[in-house]
């Protein structure tokens, strides 16, 4: 099995020259579970580190059924039209939980998927919402070294998957419907802080004056609101995924953002901040998965607990004992 691997060389060659083909497979590499391939991968990426373009990374989220692959379908092969180069990726906050994820049961972005300029991944799965946010963050910088502009993140609005999502990206948007009263009542708190758009989708029939009325009640929420991203307005427009009208709109936005942003140097700042914030996390997970695994600590940690259960230990010290047994070890 091992002599019909790609070396790593072929597969850096094959995703600098954007050969789809290979790129799916690195980041298949880069989704294995396989030490063998985690290593392999980190090869990849780190020799890719230094090739990744001037791309924009856009996160879209939205409750099951707000449109979000309806929009990506339409600003994908608008984005398509225009030249450039659009890879789409999702984050599935559901694949740790069931089987089967929400997002890879429907037949999604189906024009999108036949264009030649459009790279479409469904969500990594397995693994915690920790291990798919590494892959997708993974996945993104291969995509950028293999000449992507534009990155989708798509991700569902239940779990935790926006704030993961806004950690990743340069923009987000958050795709709604009518009645913003009452998509407010089900929106997780925090929520309406993280976007630097509101689109009211599915802006079209007998739906348009209700959608422009909820427009108007999110602008006057968003009014009270401190915006993400600092000296720039959060507003809300309308958009019709289904009749593609707004699309243009929303574009010409999301490049002003990313003029302003760039100007002001909040946009490099971002993405470095981005770096270290996942270094740290990643640190903690690697920290706290070694910790609980650790012999000495899984064979001493049922007395330790016993002992301050019963009021025999201090807590404090009990804990600094553990943390002794798993350090030390490692020295
Ligand atoms: P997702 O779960 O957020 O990805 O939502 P989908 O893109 O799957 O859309 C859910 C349903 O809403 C589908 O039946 C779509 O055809 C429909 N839909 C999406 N966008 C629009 C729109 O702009 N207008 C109308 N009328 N329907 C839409």
């Amino acid at each position: 099995r091992k002599s019909n691997e790609m070396a790593t060389n072929e597969y850096i060659d094959g995703i600098v020259k954007g050969d789809r083909v290979i790129l799916a497979q690195a980041i298949t590499l880069v989704e294995s579970n396989a030490k063998r391939h985690f290593e392999k991968a980190q090869q990849i990426i780190e020799a890719l580190l230094k090739k990744s373009s001037g791309s924009i990374r856009i996160g879209i989220t939205g409750v099951p059924g707000a449109g979000k692959s309806t929009f990506v379908d339409s600003l994908g092969t608008y984005l398509c039209h225009l030249g450039f180069r659009v890879a789409v990726l999702a984050i599935d906050p559901s694949s740790n939980v069931s089987k089967g994820s929400i997002m890879g049961d429907k037949t999604r972005m189906e024009r999108l998927s036949r264009n030649p300029l459009a790279f479409i991944r469904p969500s990594p799965s397995g693994g915690n919402l920790g291990g798919v946010n590494r892959k997708t963050r993974e996945t993104i910088a291969l995509c950028e070294a293999a000449g992507y502009d534009v990155i989708l993140v798509e991700t569902m609005g239940v779990g935790q998957g926006e704030f993961v999502v806004r950690d990743m990206v340069d923009f987000f948007m958050l795709l709604v419907l009518t009645g913003a009263g009452d998509e407010l009542q089900t929106m997780k708190k925090g929520i309406m802080e993280l976007p630097d758009l509101v689109v009211v989708n599915k802006a079209d029939g007998d739906n348009l004056a209700k959608a422009n009325k909820a427009k108007h009640e999110y602008n006057t929420i968003l009014h009270f609101l401190k915006p993400y991203t600092s000296g720039w307005t959060t507003r809300a427009v309308t958009a019709s995924a289904l009749k593609e009208t707004g699309i243009e709109d929303i574009w010409q936005l999301i490049q002003q953002f990313e003029a302003y942003t760039k100007k002001c140097n909040i946009f490099h700042k971002r993405r470095s901040d981005q770096q270290r914030n996942w270094l740290h996390d990643l640190l903690k997970q690697e920290l706290y998965q070694n910790f609980y695994q650790h012999p000495k600590v899984s064979q001493q940690l049922t007395h330790f607990e016993k002992a301050v259960m019963n009021g025999e230990r201090s807590v404090a010290a009990s804990a600094l004992d553990l943390l002794d047994l798993f350090v030390k070890d490692k020295n």
